[in-house]
């Protein structure tokens, strides 16, 4: 499964943040394929539908999708005096699809900062800059051996410059996130180097009640961190959240006026930056969301259930949530022309209530 690494200075609220998360992770017993780890955390993805969908279909129970988050301890303590990262904190963010930065934006004068005060900017800087450093020596290392492959013709003088491109860009302080679009480095000609800035990145910024409600200091962290997502959550209030049934922790959120928890808006951002989607099946034992690529075909999806569903993948019948829910059953829907027979070339889209046939 695709994960997001968990980053961060010392005393910003990382571990406060991940105990938020391995407290609302998912129980173990209706995921066995999913490996529970200390330093994993495997949420479920908010999704609304699937509550819809089990009142209509009488389902058992509901299984949301899941966002997986590793904890990347072992910083960078040293980062900030310029000892650099250690080669196991690289060598697990290499390991990370993508990289969520959480940045500390709260004050309080008994959490001491590293750096004496409390700056996002320069807390996204000491950490952009350790990883492009890293991803410039990486360039370096390889540069005589890519040079030896041309002239042997085993790759093609566009690959090296586009190489060069990309060093260009690390030169200039910037993540191949941020930086290759505008520079027209094509990542995925790359991607055999590994660079660990072309992975998407997102920002936690934790911050306290005052902080959520500021919207002018919102919009100017967001912008400076663009085109990376910006997510501002209060980590101690969600540890506090997590500890509290479904109910109450509904109820909690009612009263401080947040229309979604944190952690959900957190798993939403970091399944939507990983490239994912889902799409839903649903009948009396379970309402289910499932997790495909974007851009994935039928018989693709069919095989995130089963790989004999999509060797044998014969066609895919096809509701979309909304009419179905119109429809208010499978049966009504069918009837008002909804339902949609799609064959082995069929991209699924978000919202699809599939039913597969095939042959075994
Ligand atoms: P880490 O070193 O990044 O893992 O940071 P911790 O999660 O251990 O947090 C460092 C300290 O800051 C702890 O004493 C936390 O209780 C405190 N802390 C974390 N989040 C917040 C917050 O949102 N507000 C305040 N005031 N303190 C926080």
């Amino acid at each position: 499964a695709l994960t997001i690494g968990i980053v961060g200075l010392p005393n910003v609220g990382k571990s406060t943040l991940f105990n938020a998360l391995t407290r609302a992770q998912v129980l173990a017993a209706n995921y066995p394929f999913a490996t529970i780890e200390p330093n994993v955390g495997v949420v479920p993805l908010p999704d609304p539908r699937l509550a819809t969908l089990a009142g209509i279909f009488g389902s058992e129970r509901v299984l949301p999708a899941t966002v997986s988050f590793v904890d990347i301890a072992g910083i960078v303590k040293g980062a900030s005096e310029g000892e650099g990262l250690g080669n196991k904190f690289l060598a697990n963010i290499r390991e990370a699809d993508a990289i969520c930065q959480v940045t500390r934006v709260f004050e309080d004068s008994d959490v001491v900062h590293v750096d004496g005060e409390v700056n996002p900017a320069s807390d996204i800087e000491t950490i952009s800059t350790e990883l492009i450093l890293a991803d410039l020596q990486t360039i370096e290392n390889q540069m005589p051996r890519l040079e030896k492959e041309l002239r042997a013709k085993k790759i093609e003088a566009s690959f090296i410059e586009t190489v060069k491109a990309a060093q260009k860009v690390l030169e200039e302080g910037k993540t191949l996130f941020a930086g290759a679009a505008a520079a027209k480095v094509d990542l995925e000609e790359i991607a055999p180097l590994q660079l660990m800035t072309t992975k998407p990145f997102i920002y936690v910024f934790n911050t306290d009640e005052a902080g959520l409600a500021n919207a002018e200091m919102q919009a100017e962290l967001s912008a400076l961190v663009a085109p990376a997502e910006a997510i501002f959550l209060d980590a101690q209030f969600e540890s506090e959240l997590a500890e509290l049934t479904e109910e109450e922790a509904a109820e909690m959120l009612e009263d401080a006026g947040y229309a979604e928890s944190g952690l959900d808006k957190l798993a939403r951002v970091g399944f939507e930056t990983l490239g994912l989607q889902t799409y839903l099946t649903a009948g009396p034992k379970e309402s289910r969301a499932w997790t495909i690529h974007k851009g994935d075909t039928a018989p693709q999806a069919a095989g995130v259930i089963h790989t004999d569903f999509q060797r044998g993948f014969i066609k895919a019948e096809v509701i979309g949530f909304d009419d179905l829910v119109d429809a208010g059953s499978v049966a009504a829907a069918k009837s008002a022309g909804k339902a949609r027979i799609e064959g082995k070339d069929y991209v699924m889209r978000d919202g699809d209530v599939v039913e597969f046939r095939f042959n075994v």
